[in-house]
This record gives C-alpha cells, sequence and structure tokens, in this order.
C-alpha cells in the first residue's frame, strides 16, 4: 500500500475514477485513490446513465462527444461490462424558439463531426411513437446518444488505471489535509497513516464542500433533489423492438425539462424540476451514502402533467419505482475544474451535473492540464448607479457587472432574448451613430490590469511577450505564445514613464490564468514585482471625434493635440483634479482615449465627462455597440478569435511579433512560418443576412464552401455604421484570399438557413486607421 503518490484523488464516483484513469494516461502513474465507502457511493450509483453530445458549449459538446466515444474504449480494456445502449436521440421543441436553439446547435455541431439532423415532428414520432406530434414543432435528431451502466463505467475507469499502476482504496475516508513547508501535501485519513502526495483532487461530488473546508476554501457547489420515474412493462415497448428490432431512441422534451427513455421492457422518466429543491444546502452529511431521498411526486406534478399529454401511454402506465436523489451544481450549469489560486497542488473536479455525458471529458480535461502544466461573486464599480441612473442593461463578465446597451428612457432595460435581432438593436444603432458621429463613453473596468515592476522588467517581459516593450511614454500591442508557439495571451502593454514600470491590459476571463502564467515565470531572486490590479483600477473608454474636445473641456490646460498626444501615447496626467494614466487608444477603431483611475476618483471623473460632453452630444454606450464598432475594424478578441488552439500566424497577428528578441514561442512559430505556413486563417467576412428573418453570427456558426463544412465563426455581429452583417471566424489557408477559390462560395449557416459570405480582407471602417491617428 502506497504510503506516498504523486496524486491523491479524493472521491471514487465517475469522476474521481476518470480523474485516475486519464492521469495513468498521460504517464502519472503513481497515483491512488481514496474512497470513503465504496465506488459509487455519492450521487453515481442512482444516476439514471442517460448521455449526450449536444451542449450550448461546444467546447463542452466536445468533451461529451469524447466522453461517450470513450465507453467502449475502457469497457475493451477494462474488460467490465459498462452496458452500453447507444440507441440515438431527440431533442423534442414545442416552439419555434427551441426550434431556433436546435438549428443553431446542428449548425455548431458540423464542424464537431456530430452526426445531428432536423427533423419533422411527424418523423419524430416514426422514431419515437409514444409521442404526440401535435405538441411539437420539430426535432433534432442526434445518432449518438444513449446509457450505460454507471457502475460499469466508474469500475471500468478504475481497473483501466489499476491495470497501469494506480491504487484504490476504498473505505478509506480523508478527514483532513495539511500542506507542508514545501507544498506538497499530507492527506489524513480515518484508518491509517497520512499519505504524502505532491498533488491532491478534490473529486468529492456530493462531499466536494466538505473536501473544500479542509484546505479554507468554499467551493460553489450545490446540490439539488432529482427524480426519475420508472414504469411497468409497456406493450407499446414490446411491440416497438419487436417491430424495429432495436431499442427506442431517448427523447428530451424542453416543455416539461423531461427525458424519457427505454430500460428493458419500460420506460425510465426523469425531470429538471422547475419547482428544485436544493439539498442539504450546507454540509452533506458524512453518514449519508446508498441511500435515497424521499420522493415527492406533488412537486414534479406539472412536469409529470407536460409528460402525461405528450405522451399518452405514460399517463396510463403503473409506476414501478420513484427515485429521488440529490447531486451536485455549480452557479453556471458547467462543472469545477482546475488549480485553486494561492493552494499549490490542490485540485478540483467537482459540480459535475452530467457526470455520464461529461466525466470522460472532465477526467481529460484535468489530467492534460496537471500534467502538461493550464476559473463567481458579482461585483460592481463606483458607477454602477450612474449607468443604472442611465437605464443600463446589464451583462457580466466573470463576476463584474457591465452595461451592456441602454435602454430608452421609460422603458424597462430588459433585452429580450432571441437568436434573431433583440429589441437592442435601435439602441445599439444610436450608440454606435454617437461614437461615430460625435462621441461617447463607456465603462472598461472589465479588462483585466497588471502591473510590473522593478529593475529588469522590461527584459523579463520581452522574453514572455511577443513585442519588445514600449519606450516611456508609450503603447504597444503583443501577444503571449507558449512553447508551441500557440497564442495564450493577447495585451496592450504600456510604460507611463521611463521607470520601471509597466501596466499591461488583457482579458479579465483570462486573469485567474494569466497571472498563474506570469508568476510561474517571475525571476526566484524578487527582483520583479508582478500585481493584478482588478478593481484597484477602474477604466472608461471616450471615443468619437469630438473626444478630444470634451476631454480638453475638463482638463483646458491639457495639450492633447496629436503632435504633444499622439496615437499610442500613454501618461500620467491630471484631468481636473483627477489622477489619471490616459491612453491614447481604443478598441472603437476611432480618435478615443481610455482613462484608467483608482476607484475612488471615478465616480468624480465620470461626472466631470458626462458634464464637459453634454454641449458635444455625448452619449453613454456599452459592450453591445463596442462589439459592434471592433468588428467594423476587424479586431479580433480574446477567447473568440484568440486561444491557444491557434497560433498567430493563423490568427493575423503576426504584426504584434518582433524576432529582434528571444520570447517563448518563437521557435515555434518560425518554425512554422518556414515549413508551409498556416493551415488555417482568421479572416473577416461580409453576409448576406436572410431578409425574411433577419439574424447576425453570435459565434460557433459552421462557414460551407463548396457544400462542405471548411471552417467556423468565432464572433460577429452587425456593423451598425457601415450597415453591414460581420463574421470573423477560421477557414483553411488555401480559402482566405478574395482571388482564391474562397472568393466565391462561402456560406455561413445562421440558424439553419445557409447565407453567403463574403471576404473582407480590409476593415470595412477607416481601413487606413486615420481616424484614430488624426
Ligand atoms: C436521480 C439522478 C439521476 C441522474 N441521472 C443522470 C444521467 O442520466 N446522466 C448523467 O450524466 N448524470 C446523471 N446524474 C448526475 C450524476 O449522478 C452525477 O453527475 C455524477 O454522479 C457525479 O459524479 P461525481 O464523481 O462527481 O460525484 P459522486 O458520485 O458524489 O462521487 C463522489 C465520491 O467521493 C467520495 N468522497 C467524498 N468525500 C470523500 C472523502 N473525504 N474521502 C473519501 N471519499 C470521499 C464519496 O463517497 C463519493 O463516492 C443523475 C443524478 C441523480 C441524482
Amino acid at each position: 500500500m502506497k504510503s506516498s503518490a504523486q496524486v491523491v484523488v479524493i472521491g471514487g464516483g465517475v469522476v474521481g475514477a476518470s480523474v485516475l484513469y486519464h492521469l495513468t494516461k498521460a504517464g502519472w502513474t503513481d497515483v491512488l485513490l481514496l474512497e470513503r465507502r465504496e465506488l459509487t457511493a455519492g450521487s453515481t450509483w442512482h444516476a439514471a446513465g442517460g448521455m449526450h453530445t449536444l451542449n450550448g458549449d461546444p467546447n463542452v459538446a466536445r468533451l461529451q462527444q469524447y466522453t461517450i466515444q470513450l465507453y467502449e474504449q475502457i469497457e475493451k480494456e477494462s474488460g467490465q461490462d459498462c452496458s452500453i445502449h447507444l440507441p440515438g436521440g431527440l431533442m423534442l421543441a414545442s416552439d419555434e424558439t427551441r426550434m431556433d436553439f436546435l438549428r443553431m446547435a446542428v449548425a455548431r455541431g458540423r464542424y464537431l463531426g456530430m452526426q445531428l439532423e432536423m427533423i419533422s415532428a411527424n418523423e419524430a414520432r416514426d422514431l419515437f411513437p409514444l409521442l404526440d406530434p401535435q405538441y411539437f414543432v420539430g426535432a433534432l435528431y442526434d445518432h449518438v446518444e444513449g446509457h450505460v451502466d454507471p457502475t460499469g463505467v466508474t469500475r471500468a475507469y478504475v481497473k483501466c488505471a489499476q491495470m497501469a499502476g494506480a491504487e484504490v482504496r476504498q473505505h478509506t475516508p480523508v478527514t483532513a489535509l495539511t500542506q507542508r513547508s514545501d507544498g506538497t501535501w499530507d492527506v489524513h485519513i480515518e484508518n491509517g497513516d497520512p499519505i504524502h502526495a505532491e498533488h491532491v483532487v478534490n473529486a468529492g461530488g456530493l462531499w466536494a464542500r466538505e473536501v473544500g473546508r479542509f484546505v479554507g476554501i468554499e467551493l460553489p457547489v450545490l446540490a439539488m433533489e432529482h427524480h426519475y420515474l420508472l414504469t411497468e412493462n409497456m406493450p407499446e415497448v414490446a411491440d416497438y423492438v419487436a417491430k424495429t428490432g432495436h431499442e427506442m431512441p431517448m427523447a428530451l422534451d424542453f416543455a416539461g425539462e423531461i427525458y424519457i427513455r427505454q430500460e428493458g421492457g419500460a420506460m425510465l422518466l426523469g425531470t429538471y424540476e422547475q419547482d428544485c429543491r436544493p439539498w442539504s444546502p450546507k454540509e452533506t452529511p458524512w453518514d449519508f451514502g446508498s441511500q435515497l431521498l424521499k420522493p415527492d411526486l406533488d412537486r414534479i406534478a406539472p412536469e409529470l402533467a407536460v409528460a402525461f399529454k405528450h405522451y399518452p401511454a405514460m399517463g396510463t402506465i403503473g409506476i414501478r419505482r420513484t427515485v429521488n436523489g440529490p447531486f451536485t451544481f455549480a452557479p453556471d450549469g458547467n462543472p469545477l475544474v482546475g488549480p485553486v489560486r494561492g493552494l499549490r497542488g490542490y485540485w478540483v473536479a467537482c459540480g459535475v451535473m452530467a457526470g455520464l455525458s461529461q466525466g470522460g471529458g472532465v477526467g481529460l480535461a484535468l489530467a492534460t492540464w496537471m500534467t502538461s502544466g493550464d476559473h463567481g461573486d458579482l461585483l460592481t464599480t463606483p458607477i454602477h448607479d450612474r449607468l443604472t441612473a442611465a437605464n443600463a442593461v446589464w451583462g457580466a463578465t466573470f463576476g463584474l457587472e457591465h452595461a451592456l446597451w441602454f435602454q430608452e428612457a421609460g422603458k424597462e432595460p430588459v433585452e429580450e432574448v432571441t437568436f434573431h435581432r433583440s429589441n437592442a438593436w435601435n439602441c445599439v444603432a444610436g450608440e454606435v451613430a454617437a461614437v461615430r458621429e460625435r462621441v461617447g463613453m463607456t465603462e472598461i473596468s472589465n479588462y483585466a490590469k497588471y502591473r510590473v515592476t522593478g529593475e529588469g522588467s522590461a527584459g523579463w517581459l520581452s522574453s514572455l511577450l511577443t513585442a519588445r516593450m514600449p519606450a516611456p511614454g508609450r503603447i504597444t500591442l503583443t501577444a503571449m505564445l507558449n512553447d508551441a508557439g500557440r497564442i495564450v495571451g493577447e495585451f496592450t502593454v504600456a510604460r507611463p514613464s521611463d521607470a520601471a514600470e509597466f501596466y499591461l491590459f488583457g482579458s479579465l476571463p483570462a486573469e485567474v490564468h494569466h497571472s498563474r502564467w506570469f508568476r510561474h515565470h517571475l525571476p526566484s531572486d524578487g527582483s520583479i514585482r508582478f500585481d493584478v490590479l482588478g478593481l484597484g483600477l477602474t477604466g472608461l473608454s471616450v471615443a468619437g471625434p469630438r473626444s478630444r474636445d470634451v476631454l480638453s473641456a475638463v482638463a483646458p490646460d491639457l495639450d492633447l493635440s496629436t503632435e504633444a498626444f499622439p496615437f499610442m501615447t500613454f501618461r500620467r496626467v491630471d484631468l481636473g483634479m483627477t489622477p489619471v494614466h490616459l491612453a491614447r487608444i481604443n478598441y472603437a477603431g476611432d480618435l478615443g482615449y481610455e482613462l484608467w483611475v483608482r476607484p475612488e476618483y471615478q465616480r468624480e471623473l465620470f461626472d466631470q465627462i458626462m458634464a464637459a460632453g453634454a454641449p458635444h452630444g455625448l452619449r453613454l454606450f456599452g459592450m453591445r455597440a463596442l462589439m459592434s464598432l471592433r468588428l467594423e475594424k476587424s479586431y479580433g478578441t480574446w477567447f473568440r478569435e484568440y486561444r491557444p488552439i491557434y497560433t498567430p500566424a493563423e490568427g493575423g497577428i503576426t504584426r504584434y511579433l518582433r524576432l529582434d528578441h528571444e520570447f517563448i514561442g518563437r521557435a515555434a512559430h518560425e518554425a512554422e512560418l518556414a515549413a508551409s505556413g498556416p493551415s488555417r486563417r482568421l479572416v473577416a467576412m461580409v453576409v448576406d443576412p436572410d431578409p425574411d428573418m433577419p439574424a447576425d453570427v453570435i459565434g460557433d456558426e459552421p462557414i460551407w464552401h463548396d457544400g462542405s463544412v471548411v471552417g467556423w465563426v468565432t464572433s460577429g455581429g452587425y456593423g451598425h455604421h457601415v450597415g453591414k452583417s460581420i463574421a470573423l471566424g477560421y477557414v483553411p489557408a488555401e480559402l482566405a484570399t478574395p482571388d482564391g477559390p474562397g472568393g466565391s462560395g462561402l456560406e455561413i449557416e445562421i440558424i439553419g438557413r445557409r447565407r453567403p459570405a463574403r471576404l473582407q480582407p480590409e476593415p470595412l471602417f477607416d481601413p487606413q486607421g486615420l481616424r484614430m491617428r488624426q
């Protein structure tokens, strides 16, 4: 028995077992899984075993696809029966909005290689005769859906891992975790000596919060009750099997949040309860194990009523068994996977609400992260009430609220959600017009901000970033690459003076990831200091042809002429009484400025600019308008156009690379260029929206050429000033130039309809960039 291990995985549910398996696959075989009772003794043992590939997020869909494909492999490798059934599945839409969702899902599934098709309600009935087609508009049919035996799957993962050298200890509750001064862990167990580990993984499922509290953190995980029913055997099922020779497909019915599938000669029907109940909201009792919760059928009566209407035979058949069990959710329904800031060697793989659909992908993602070395609260800034008073419709980035757009006075600041053009359209158009014709102001506190100081910081930053560091008072745009030459970051770097002090501005959702990367590379002698500024620095952006006039009115003594304060200048100035780091740069691609201030000054500065801007027709604008403006300039954005699957040559940002210095990823970049160059490229396209159903891309739509899917959209929307629907996306390099085959025949599938798309090699607005330099 191991007294030490490279990794101790806490929890033998389907997720912990998958993590263990994937660690051994990645070559880490000195691994140990500790389970309090028997394997599966949390949520896993009573799961219905259903699995789907479809997910609103293509990356999660990919993980689900991977999970389902993995089952045959682990069954074969381990010899453990997983009871794999793949009868296919239907997603049933009872209204047009759901149909739009399904059409978009089909489109996104194309470049993931999913076998999805849209079918009519009658065709759905032919596949699944229990349904009454009058209640449905249509359906999506996914050929690769089904169910497995959760216990079989968990055991199969574990057996494969054991065959590779992993050890599994059941009936071994972990009671505490203590960290040694070298960052390694002592894992204290109830029945033996502590086990020494370099890494621990919290795969505690229902007890993930408790395993988090062992190290003083409170994980945002909550268990909810969940019911499913198993009917008596049904003659309709027997008839179907006799006639077709195979099992009925599964069905997912959005109207009642119902899933329904065959189980032997009977049907299993579950529902995501609308009248939902958290279970044990503060603590999960340690003596809870293989028991179920008391069913409460009254609570799910509305969903059952929908089920009995949509599937009439279900209303008359007897119920053999009712299962009510708890399983965990993180706030956005996605799994909580990765390292924990400030806790070296402590990893989480929990909050997995669909362990049989996602467990394989979660295990793969965490194991890859651990072995190859790769994220709530609702935060507001001081001008939140000012923007609310201006009728802001609020959105959030990584917990920080930001204004999406501003509703007309007197109307409710609510967006009517649709896949088409929403009620935001006219307001956003007005905000864009204000910026392009006069002047607008938006808040930009939702960027990540870092400060780097200390002798040698220019050299250190240059070793990580692809550009040379800016001269005093100047700004540089740069990328950050990994060893493989892929884009792991994109930053604006600014140097206010000749002191060794740099400000970096980047993506807020990537802040945790980026700060870990920077800290990991800090010199060990303490000569350089890296600070995450967070909401210690707030920002405003003032953009548009009259922006200089507005700022000059706030600070008449400040010379903002292009001669004195040219494009890409960054300086510490006083605007009125407010100390500001003023940058002559902006994401709208117009004459404009970014103003960075400590939060205690933000309201005052905001009020001054609003007052000075009134004679110039200044209008507040939100993120929607900013996105429209940046699309008109073909500016990419982190996580959409730029992310670690792309190289700078693919993303068209080689202008951010200066090969006059060494930096991480340079060799790989040069090798890519020396070989055949990038195989795909980021392009901008102008799309012809369907006049009968105007809608713009939102991202992840497939790009077609010559009858095949050749690429995907990364982001897009409507360019209100240029009056065009714009999409950015990746296509094969040979299709990326207008004088090549991609010059004609490109199409983008938007909500089920393929629309012609033309390559747009130059920005639609101000291609020479004269406006921002004027
Ligand atoms: C009624 C119901 C139906 C469901 N149907 C489906 C479905 O059809 N498809 C699907 O994908 N998902 C389904 N789910 C969800 C699924 O059950 C979960 O997503 C999955 O089981 C989560 O697995 P896990 O490993 O994260 O957690 P768990 O299964 O809770 O496993 C955690 C394990 O960690 C152990 N542990 C905790 N603390 C310690 C400690 N200190 N020391 C040692 N061991 C510890 C526990 O004993 C437990 O075995 C269903 C859930 C319910 C309730």
